[in-house]
Formats: structure tokens, sequence, C-alpha cells
């Protein structure tokens, strides 16, 4: 009964995303951008609001802001325009916040995600605005007291506002990893939520499904991940859709999502921009955005993720989950790229790549760039694995102790004694000891034609060879060692 009416409700989902920017200096000022150094360490009058101080822009943070508006497939505005957002909080020294409010820098763009709509297209997620702000210090609450930091007081800021068209939490969640692929593209912030570099807040409301009017909405702070997003979107749909059957009335508020209990709690009833009292800021003035900057920028934009995905689908003939996995970081998808460029063989390289590599990443918490194999090493190895000198699994293992040590493919496999030297002897001797051990059993079993024990002898005489050889020629050997016993005249065996 429940689960029928709870159908009936349609989620409304809209994201706001604040990026912090990779700028040397701060917004309005020539404080460092620096995370971790000591309290209060990295300001100046601007960044603390004192009397007199007057603000200049910085040129990297406004190219940034276009780059992500372009990424964004968003309008450039043709001018720059900062406003003042009036409040008080501890960590804001001025009492307002130079940000950006009837001129945003970027508006009406467009995400695509890879899921898809009812209609079987891409869904998209309209950008509303993408602006530029300065960030505010932080709070550090100890004991009975609060501490202010405010290096991070005036830190470049790009807000960008998703439209109100996500209907699920997995959509909100899809949205964001997307959003991030795309940033991560862009060099344009570390886009860590750890360090703060990414946040994510979420508006939310419900209504019966079919009516076109918004219900009454609430925005949700303090999400840490993107797991995080989406359980408290999930908690707040279902208490909206409870306040609402039971019939109760819901209030426009700022609520916060407590971790560790799962629940969202009401911090304030929701400002209105009418609080912030908006005025333009009277200490920058207005400049032009010309367009061949635009054009220029819009110039170094690197290939996107739709467009890459695209091509690994069409000319790597990569399958999509691999395609969608190497796509999604742009340095692990550069260097998979680089090893191509060596090796022209897309799906054997993604294998190793998707598996082998990630694991070692994964494993070692490290970025593709702290790896130490290099494309030329891994081409070294794969080839040495072409060549029959090593096999599948001696291969793996090289691999793994070559990304604790850097060494080469070669000097590694010789180190760990892995390397399979083409002494024929050997691998004769091995083969006719496993066929006069196993003569009454196996072999007997095979030359009445249950070929399916070929496997085993093969096993048998990889073990004797401690694994160096290669299945596939052993397997061969094997063979013809076996149809030499069955032909005419040779048969012991009966
Ligand atoms: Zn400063």
């Amino acid at each position: 009964m429940t689960t029928a009416t709870q159908t009936d409700f349609e989620p409304v989902i809209g994201l706001e995303v604040h990026v912090q920017l990779k700028t040397r200096s701060k917004m309005f000022c020539r404080c460092e951008v620096r995370f971790g150094a000591p309290a209060n360490s990295l300001t100046c009058p601007v960044c603390l609001g004192l009397p007199g101080a007057l603000p200049t822009v910085n040129r990297q943070a406004i190219e940034h802001g276009i780059r992500i508006g372009l990424a964004l497939n968003c309008q450039i505005a043709h001018r720059v325009k900062f406003d003042r957002k009036n409040y008080f909080y501890p960590d804001l020294p001025k009492g307002y916040q130079v940000s950006q409010y009837d001129e945003p820098l970027c508006f009406d763009g467009e995400l695509q995600m890879p899921i898809m709509d009812a209609s079987g297209n891409p869904k998209i997620c309209r950008i509303t605005r993408a602006h530029l702000e300065e960030d505010a210090g932080k709070s550090i609450h100890m004991g009975h007291s609060t501490l202010v930091d405010l290096n991070r007081a005036g830190t470049p800021l790009v807000e960008i506002v998703g439209g109100p068209d996500l209907r699920s939490p997995e959509e909100a969640y899809v949205y964001l990893t997307t959003l991030k692929r795309n940033l991560s593209y862009l060099g344009v912030s570390d886009l860590s939520m750890e360090k703060g570099s990414l946040r994510c807040d979420a508006n939310v409301s419900v209504r019966p499904r079919g009516q076109e009017k918004f219900g009454v909405r609430s925005e949700i702070k303090n999400l840490n991940s993107f797991r995080a997003v989406r359980a408290a979107l999930e908690f707040e749909i279902r208490r909206h859709v409870s306040v609402v059957e039971g019939g109760g009335k819901l209030t426009q508020e700022t609520r916060l999502w407590d971790e560790e209990k799962l629940e969202t709690r009401s911090l304030r009833s929701k400002e209105e921009a009418t609080d912030y009292r908006f005025f333009p800021e009277p200490d920058l003035t207005t400049f032009d955005v010309p367009r061949d900057w635009v054009q220029r920028v819009q110039a170094t934009l690197p290939e996107m993720p739709e467009k890459r995905l695209l091509r690994f689908l069409h000319d790597f003939k990569l399958n999509r989950a691999d395609a969608e996995f190497l796509v999604g970081d742009k340095e692990l998808a550069d260097w998979y790229e680089a090893v191509l460029k060596l090796y022209d063989e897309p799906r054997k390289v993604a294998a190793w790549v998707v598996v082998e590599v990630n694991r070692e990443l994964q494993e070692r918490h490290l970025e593709i760039s702290q790896l130490p194999v290099t494309p030329e090493r891994l081409v070294e190895l794969i080839k040495l694995l072409d060549a029959g000198k090593l096999n599948n699994i001696t291969a793996k293992e090289v691999f793994k102790a070559m990304a604790e040590t850097g060494e080469g493919a070669m000097a590694t496999a010789k180190r760990l004694g892995r390397l399979i030297e083409q002494d024929e002897g050997e691998v004769d001797r091995a083969i006719e000891d496993v066929i006069t051990e196993f003569k009454d059993k196996a072999v007997a079993d095979y030359l009445r034609g249950e070929t399916k024990v070929l496997g085993f002898l093969v096993g048998q005489a990889m073990r004797k060879l401690k694994g160096k050889a290669n299945p596939k020629d052993l397997g061969q050997k094997l063979e013809a060692a076996l149809k030499q016993k069955q032909e005419p005249g040779a048969q012991a065996t009966g």
C-alpha cells in the first residue's frame, strides 16, 4: 500500500556545486592559495576586509571560469560584473561576499550524462548558470571555543547551478560523477571533496507525478561525498512524501545532513535572494570579456570525455565498460593512449590498463602519474609475453614487481627467474617425464580418445618447468609427442 502511494510522487532535484579554482593567488588580492598552511598566514588587508583596502580581479580566475563555462556548453557573458552578497558569518570578515548576482559569467549550458532518458536519448541536465565568487574562511570548533582561519577567505570559486532536471538520487549521483569527470579534463581545480575544493548542496522537492508545479523545496548542506548526496536525497524524499501524505505542510528551509545518524535536520528557514541585499560591488568596475579571449580559451580545451568515449568505442572497438572506465580519468586515458602510440593493439592494452594497472593503483593508492611503470616499460613487458618469454601468469607477476621498483620488464623477469629460456631439451625432458609418469592413467585415456585430459598433462609438464613455458607451445609439443605414441607400431598401451 505504501509503495503504491510512494510511486505517485516524483522527486525534483537540482544541485549547486562549488568548485575551488586552482590559481596561484586569491580572487581579489595577491595572497597565495594553499591548503594546509598555518592558520591565518595567507592573509592581507584585502582578504581580511580591513577598511580602505581595495580589491583587484584575478585574471586567471576569470579565464578558468570561462573554461568551465565553455566545457559545459554555456553562453559566456560579454562583461564581468560583481555584486555584494551581504550576510554575517564569523568567518566572513567583510560581512559580505563578492559574488555575481544578475549577470553570471556563464549561463544556459547543459551537461550530457551517460544514462538514457525516457525516450532513449542521453539524459541532459541543464546548467542554469556558473558564476564567480570568493570563498569564506573556515570556522574550527574546539571544545567550547570557535577559532577562525582566514587562509581560505577570498579563494576563487565557481558555483555551478544545475537545472531542476534530476528525478532520482541515482541521477543526482550520475550528474555529480559526470560533472567531476568533465571538470577533471580542464585542469582548473583539485576537485577534492576532502580538501573542500569541490562542494555540493542539493535542492529537492516532491510533486504528484504529472503535476507541473514544483513542491516546497529544501536545501541540504554538509554533504561531504557523492555517496552522502545520494543518501541525503533518499532520506529527504522519504521525509517529504511522508509529510505530504500525512496531511502536513512543508516549509522552505535549509537542512543539514548528519552523516552519523543518516538523517537531515532543520538548520534555518531558507533565505530568499532579497535577504542578501545584493548590490553592485562599488570597489570593482565592470569590464568586457572580448570574444577573441573566449575563442582563445575555446582553442585550448581538450577533447572532452563524451567525444573521447565515442572515439574509444568506434576507433579502438573497446567494450563500453572499459571505454567508460578509461575516459573517466583523463590522466589514465592519456597514459593508455601513450601506450597505444608504441604498441597499436587497443583492446589488448586496455585489458592491461583496466585490470593490472588499475589494481596496482587501487592497492597502492596511487595516481597514474605516480606509477613507476612507464608506457615504454609496459610495452616491453607485453612484447616479452608475445615472444613467449613469459606466460600470462608470470607476466602479471613481473608487472607487479615492476610496479614496485620501476625496473624494466626484461631485468625484472630475469631477477625473478621467470624468463622462459629456449632450452628445448628441458621442455622435451619434461614432456617425456610426464608421459612416462602418467602412461597408465591420463596418457592411456588420451590415447583412447579422451582428448580433454591434455590440459591436465600440460599442467603437469608446466609444474616440472616451474611455470617457465608458454602454455600454448607446451600444449602443441605435448600433443605432438602423444600423437607419435598413437601411431601404429608405436602403440605400447592396450
Ligand atoms: Zn589577501
